[in-house]
């Protein structure tokens, strides 16, 4: 499947050499079920109930605050065409379509169960360090929601942080690494410096854990973007994480792997918490 109109970085092409991402070998639990991210079936981001800090390490101290993550595109979007090209407000004057299929490995594996997995990895970290984590998405099963519900679940929520979690689709098999795309220019005051703050502490995250800067998109790992509506419409701290190419041979193999899905998830949640101290 291809990407289709709304995500980061869907294809730009340009040359690389792959280097190995971390955790490729380790072993990591699996994915939670869809029944683990929140109490409701409800669709909507915006009653997604969100799930309370659980007992944390004595040796950890809390870290308060509400933490939107969205888990791009969904399992069912692929079968719901209509649903998806809806055109909806994406900022700047723009609209899109509801939402896009996102993109997948050479061998099949979907880019959404990719971010379903790495955002309730993500969210179990920052719950275990007393961090409230809601979710745009309910499960990996669903259509949609919407970019424009999707930002208005971080709204909603007032929200501390909201990460969009991505990995991309070049085709340019080279083209390898992540890069966090942050809203320019900004429309308002939290997508200024509270976001490139943001975008810069998730950038260190990813790459004190050894995962390489994107070889093809941005500079230095960020890219500013004025096209995404989940950003533009974004009252609160956002950014977007394309973590690679899931064309690349090696990070699909992470990408695929419970243990890559999990070291992406632990340096997703240092950003964040780097963010929040
Ligand atoms: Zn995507």
């Amino acid at each position: 499947m291809a990407c289709l109109l709304v995500l980061a970085g869907c294809g730009a092409p340009a040359a690389g050499t792959p280097t190995a991402p971390p955790g490729t070998t380790t072993s990591a639990p699996p994915p939670s079920t869809s029944s683990s991210a929140t109490s409701s079936a409800a669709p909507a981001p915006t009653s997604t109930p969100a799930t309370r800090p659980a007992p944390r390490p004595q040796s950890t101290p809390p870290v308060s605050g509400v933490v939107v993550l969205d888990p791009g595109h969904n399992g069912g979007n692929a079968a719901n065409p209509a649903a998806i090209n809806r055109p909806v407000p994406a900022g700047r004057g723009q609209t899109k379509a509801c939402n896009t299929t996102g993109t997948a490995t050479n061998a099949g594996f979907p880019e959404h169960a990719f971010t379903w997995s790495v955002s309730v990895r993500v969210r179990d970290i920052l719950v275990a360090r007393g961090v409230t984590v809601v979710l745009t998405r309910p499960n990996d099963t669903g259509v949609g929601p919407c970019v424009d519900a999707r930002a208005a679940a971080g709204n909603n929520a007032d929200a501390a942080a909201v990460v969009s979690i991505h990995a991309d689709g070049s085709t340019n098999t080279s083209a390898h690494g992540f890069h966090v795309a942050y809203s320019s220019p900004p429309l308002n005051a939290q997508q200024g410096e509270p976001s490139l703050r943001l975008a810069r502490t998730m950038r260190d995250g990813l790459r004190s854990a050894g995962f390489p800067l994107s070889t093809y998109i941005g500079s230095e790992g960020l890219s500013p973007r004025s096209d995404l509506g989940g950003l533009n419409l974004s009252t609160r701290p956002a950014v977007l994480v394309e973590c690679g190419n899931m064309r690349n041979a090696t990070e699909a193999a992470a990408f695929s792997s419970a243990a890559g899905q999990q070291s992406y998830a632990k340096a997703i949640a240092a950003g964040i918490l780097a963010y929040l101290a």
